[in-house]
């Protein structure tokens, strides 16, 4: 088995387990963003989120949800967290076992988004109505 989240669930490379339960389980990330980087990956192997039975997905919060109110009763410093998870390589994902990331924030901490905002003229409510509709019509209940 290749892939270095299933080894770690598997026990057969080292991590450090702050929570498990029968579909999920989170670590401390190896190469920290803060301290107090936590990683939340589903039990089941799935390269991409959406991939991911849904009741699983949802889990990831659930378990999220759980460990953000741990740290914020810890000692770590935690003035806000970032919740986010890299899908696909274009997005930044490096392990291709998708899973949710838990970064504890503090004032003057540098950290920046990569991201580049349009102007909201760029993007009139017509157009914005337009993309919406695209995604809503493909949604299944
Ligand atoms: P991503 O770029 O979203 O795929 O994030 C992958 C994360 O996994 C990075 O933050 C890595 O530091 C972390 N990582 C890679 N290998 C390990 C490992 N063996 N144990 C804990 N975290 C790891
Ligand atoms: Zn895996």
């Amino acid at each position: 088995m290749s892939c270095i989240f299933c080894q770690i669930i598997n026990r057969e490379a080292p991590a450090s387990i702050v929570y498990e339960d029968d579909l999920a389980i989170a670590f401390l990330d190896i190469e920290p963003v803060s301290e107090g980087h936590v990683l939340v990956i589903p039990k089941s192997h799935h390269a991409r989120f959406a991939e991911m039975n849904p009741k699983t997905a949802g889990h990831l919060f659930e378990v999220a949800h759980k460990i953000l109110k741990a740290i914020q009763a810890s000692n770590i410093p935690c003035e806000g967290a970032n919740l986010f998870l890299t899908d696909g390589e274009i997005a930044g994902q490096e392990v291709m076992h998708s899973h949710l990331h838990i970064a504890p924030r503090i004032r003057g901490d540098k950290h920046r988004y990569g991201y580049v905002h349009a102007e909201q003229s760029d993007y009139p409510r017509e157009r914005l109505n337009q993309i919406a509709d695209e995604i809503s019509k493909l949604l299944n209940p």
